[in-house]
């Protein structure tokens, strides 16, 4: 599949296990989401441009590197913000945007009810974070937001994705670049990933 990159390192693996079992309490799925988070920001953030940042280490200047572009964290409300945490431990100075998007339970439409972003969000590295992506509706509608804000740099991280998913974003959105910890046999009737791991914002937030 072009524009997608499965993250298989065998720390991820062994960690998104832990998060399927449905043993798994609220208190150790957030953590290990977050340490998957900052594991995966590795890879999604490899060929990032960076540009020559003089210093003046104990003995001598040299011109080392620095991101060429500032960093916006956008997390799908509710769900991306238990990735949050785990990619402000690697990337502390990013600012974040906030969209709320949820799921019509009968339709599986995406409806918006939050925007927040940073003004000079188009000049800026965006991460569109939501762990779960299922129907790709409200990946595909936060894309959208984020391209009528500017924003032409953004990669979108997820966690486990479903095949349908990945489909509809390539559909409507081909040039974005997705990253994900699996990809998932199917979606089951009422819009869960298959095996997948369950409603993800219930289990981080013990709703
Ligand atoms: N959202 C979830 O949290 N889990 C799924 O399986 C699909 C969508």
């Amino acid at each position: 599949m072009t524009n997608v990159t499965v993250i298989n390192h065998p720390v991820v693996q062994t960690k998104l296990t832990e998060l399927r079992d449905y043993t798994t309490d609220t208190r150790e799925f957030r953590a290990l989401l977050n340490e998957i988070a900052s594991l995966m920001l590795y890879e999604v953030t490899r060929d990032w441009p960076t540009k020559p940042r003089p210093v003046q280490t104990p003995l001598e200047k040299i011109t080392g590197v620095e991101l060429a572009r500032r960093v916006t964290l956008v997390p799908i409300l509710r769900a991306g913000l238990g990735m949050s945490d785990g990619v402000l431990a690697l990337l502390p100075d990013a600012r974040m945007g906030h969209l709320g998007v949820y799921r019509d339970e009968k339709t599986l439409e995406p409806v918006s009810y939050y925007t927040r972003l940073p003004p000079d969000i188009a000049e800026t590295e965006v991460l569109l974070i939501d762990p779960m992506l299922a129907t790709g509706g409200s990946g595909s509608a936060a894309i959208s937001f984020l391209k009528k804000a500017g924003v032409t740099n953004m990669r979108f991280v997820c966690l486990v994705a479903a095949p349908e998913g990945i489909a509809w974003l390539h559909q409507q959105h081909p040039e974005v670049p997705i990253y994900t910890a699996a990809i998932d046999r199917q979606l089951n009737e009422k819009g869960y990933i298959l095996p997948g791991l369950g409603d993800a914002g219930d289990r981080i937030f013990g709703t």
